[in-house]
């Protein structure tokens, strides 16, 4: 198990799918971070400010997330072959011809229009289109232990213990359990951790009495921060690990990971459909500033995380508590973190557009309460026509758009939004939103 944390904007972006109700399902609700030093609570960073009705992180193992993802795939007829492995491909402007090869050694070629490497940190596809994975590895020695902790904490929260030499934090997992991670001090002997190494780091930071069990993974491993120029040659493409890899502080590697898959996906969908291939060319242009922004943010985080010394820590327990002693700014930390506050500047959005929709409640027009969210489709756009919008905005919209008409009562197919609080915000009277949730433009109010 790698990832643990499923960020709001995934959960949204997973809500389009219908798939988050499974993931409730499995998952630990997470409200926040507390940070302790020795023995009682300094200051806490809480999600629940977020604009987002995943005001939390969802703690999940990456396994469950694959489950409930492949059995989605397979409800929508796709069947996923495992164990073939690709061993080459050659791309031209007709198409790609892929090599492959099966457990049992059989090898095939198959031809396909797109080839969409999401094969992971030492990528086939980014090898095979000679794509450099530039950025550099960490120093520090990164130490990880699955266990059960007793110890009385808020198992709806992380803790991270500060240390003048280095600190430690415990995520709450599924099933009552805990993951340890911690950076191994400068001059630590290079071996494998043992459950009694990280009992002796959470020794006089942690509760008195607490008390480690358990285990079920205990590892040791070396972090790098690294991305490849661009994410498009041609007709073939890299995503999530094969295109970016960075420290786990934050959370962030799989779920940028699904967010590329997302982007790309309505993408080549739209391609397949007829829109010009140029469309393509804005998944670069999106994703990889989002993964540049991931890279830098984990990269500071994770400099400060490591750094040790009495007056560093002395720092870090004077300033942290005045920086999270305001709402607005955990709030604004929590939303860029959970990447709320993404907003996409390419040929893919026009006017107004960039940023995701905000999920604001609604009435149906059979009188229950639904939100924007509720509205969307993944897979296809969706037009709002708010109160007043001139019939012109219907002109032009590509066949197959999700049309809803809102207005301040619901009547007929209308649905209400009394508040106006939809076209207030975007002082819109008409909005298209892309697959994924972002606003692809505006028309503004008369
Ligand atoms: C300890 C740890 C904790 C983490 N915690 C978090 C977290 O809390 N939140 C978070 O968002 N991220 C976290 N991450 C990162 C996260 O695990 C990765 O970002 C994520 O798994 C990347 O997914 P991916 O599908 O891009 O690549 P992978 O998960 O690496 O999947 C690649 C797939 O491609 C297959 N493959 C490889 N080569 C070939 C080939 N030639 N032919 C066919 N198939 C191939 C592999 O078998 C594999 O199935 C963590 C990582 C670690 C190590």
């Amino acid at each position: 198990m790698r990832a643990l944390a499923i960020l709001p904007r995934t959960m949204e972006c997973l809500h389009f799918l219908g798939v988050m109700d499974a993931f409730l399902a499995r998952g630990t609700k997470l409200q926040g971070f507390d940070m302790h030093h020795a023995g009682r609570r300094v200051t806490g960073l809480s999600v629940g400010g977020v604009e987002s009705r995943y005001n939390y992180l969802l703690s999940i193992e990456q396994s469950e997330t694959e489950r409930i993802l492949l059995a989605a795939v397979e409800a929508a007829g796709i069947t996923v072959e495992r164990g073939i492995e690709l061993t080459g491909f050659v791309a031209d402007d007709a198409g790609v011809q892929a090599r492959l090869r099966s457990l049992t050694g059989r090898a095939e070629t198959v031809m396909c229009d797109w080839l969409v490497g999401c094969d992971g940190a030492h990528s086939a596809v980014r090898h095979g289109l000679g794509l450099p994975f530039e950025g550099a590895a960490y120093e520090d020695d990164l130490r990880l232990a699955d266990c059960r902790i007793d110890w009385g904490l808020a198992p709806d929260r992380g803790h991270a213990f500060l240390r003048a030499d280095g600190p430690v934090a415990a995520i709450p997992l599924p099933r009552g359990r805990w993951r340890l991670i911690a950076f191994a001090p400068p001059g630590t002997p290079v071996e494998d951790p043992t459950l009694a190494w990280f009992a002796e780091r959470l020794h006089g930071v942690a509760p008195t009495g607490t008390f480690l069990s358990d285990v079920e993974w205990l590892a040791r491993f070396k972090i790098h921060r690294r991305m490849v120029p661009r994410y498009r040659e041609g007709r073939v493409f890299v995503a999530g690990d094969a295109a970016h890899i960075h420290s786990p502080i934050g959370g962030q590697g799989m779920n940028t990971g699904i967010m590329d898959a997302f982007n790309l996906g309505w993408k080549l969908a739209d391609v397949a459909h007829g829109a010009p291939t140029a469309l393509l060319d804005t998944f670069n242009t999106e994703r990889h500033a989002v993964a540049a922004s991931v890279l830098r943010l984990t990269d500071i985080a994770t400099r400060r995380m490591a750094s040790t010394g009495a007056l560093s820590l002395s720092l870090r327990l004077l300033l942290l508590p005045l920086l999270f002693a305001s709402r607005r700014v955990q709030t604004r930390l929590a939303t860029a973190f959970s990447h709320l506050s993404v907003t996409y500047r390419s040929a893919a959005v026009g006017p107004g557009g960039g940023g995701r929709i905000i999920d604001s409640p609604l009435i149906a027009p059979d009188g229950t309460a639904v939100q924007v969210h509720d509205l969307l489709r993944a897979d296809r756009r969706t037009l709002f026509l708010l109160d007043g919008a001139p019939p012109r905005a219907l002109q032009g919209q590509p066949a197959g758009t999700n049309l809803v008409c809102i207005g301040r009562i619901p009547v007929g197919r209308i649905y209400g939004d009394p508040a106006g609080t939809l076209a207030d915000r975007y002082s819109a009277a008409a909005i298209m939103v892309r697959p994924d949730g972002v606003i692809e433009w505006i028309r503004r109010r008369p």
